[in-house]
């Protein structure tokens, strides 16, 4: 499904990707660990092309997606969430997922295009598809709630929610269950599986949540310093002695002990 290939990203002096390589399969979770700095969100910024790699390439399927924009990666059914919230506060749950079938445009044209005549059946089709969503990921209650009045689990999953307007066939989360507490990110953990598993979306995320991902990743690969340390299933990555001395051993994970 994904391919990638000696992907080096450099800013100014600083390789923040060397020579990576990931592969991912179609109906994967897959699972990218690493110490804070070790370049998680720079890989995920290069594979939705939100920036262009100085060197390797990024294919997705069969296709040679490097250098796309997020709108044409977008259209190819892959489809992130950011490691910070990034939600309209002043719009509603259900508008705020609503805005999701639009991509990359700004709230203000949505609602433009939602006042035009010739959008009446499509409108339709959308705010059914926003209800549906919503029902899925078990917000409909709070549907005309001002999305900043939700509190901070709701908040990430109703980004999640956006996400899947898209009908995504690859969603990428970065940090998707930060600062959750155990109730909410069993509830993300449900979602995703239930998302692959149902409709047979492939998954790449980012956490230090140690039982979330060991618990729902199938594969994981591990990047220190811009390169790749292990790949494996969990239960190999959480011998590898390497993993153990940068990041598992460190104290800086979550688990269930240390939360
Ligand atoms: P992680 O998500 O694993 O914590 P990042 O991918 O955010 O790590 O960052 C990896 C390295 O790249 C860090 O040293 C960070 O400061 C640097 N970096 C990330 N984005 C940029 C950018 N846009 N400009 C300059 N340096 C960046
Ligand atoms: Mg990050």
């Amino acid at each position: 499904m994904l391919n990638v290939s000696g992907l080096t990203m450099e800013f100014g002096g600083l390789k923040a990707l060397n020579n990576v390589d990931l592969f991912i399969d179609k109906g994967e979770i897959h699972g990218l660990i690493g110490p804070n700095g070790s370049g998680k969100t720079t890989l995920i910024n290069v594979i939705t092309g939100f920036y262009n790699p100085t060197g390797g390439k990024v294919g997705l399927r069969e296709k040679d997606i490097t250098g796309y924009s997020p709108y044409s990666v977008a259209r190819l059914g892959m489809v992130r969430t950011f490691q910070n919230i990034n939600l309209f506060p002043e719009m509603t749950v259900l508008e705020n997922v609503l805005t999701g079938h639009f991509l990359h445009i700004t709230p203000s044209l949505v609602s433009v295009i939602f006042k035009l005549p010739t959008y009446k059946e499509k409108e339709r089709k959308t705010l059914k598809l926003g209800e549906e969503i919503l029902s899925f990921v078990g917000l409909s209650e709070q549907k005309k709630m001002k999305a900043k009045n939700l509190p901070y689990g709701k908040q990430r999953i109703l980004e999640i929610a956006r996400a899947l307007m898209t009908i995504p066939n690859f969603l990428v989360l970065d940090e998707p269950v930060a600062g959750m507490n155990d109730q909410e990110s069993d509830m993300v953990s449900l979602l995703i599986r239930k998302l692959r598993d149902d409709r047979g979306v492939t998954v790449l995320l980012i956490e230090h949540h140690m039982r979330f991902v060991m618990s729902l990743c199938e594969r994981l690969t591990v990047l220190n310093a811009g390169k790749v340390i292990a790949r494996g299933n969990p239960e190999e990555i959480q011998k590898n002695q390497e993993v153990i001395n940068v990041y598992l051993g460190t104290g800086r994970v979550r688990n269930a002990r240390n939360k």
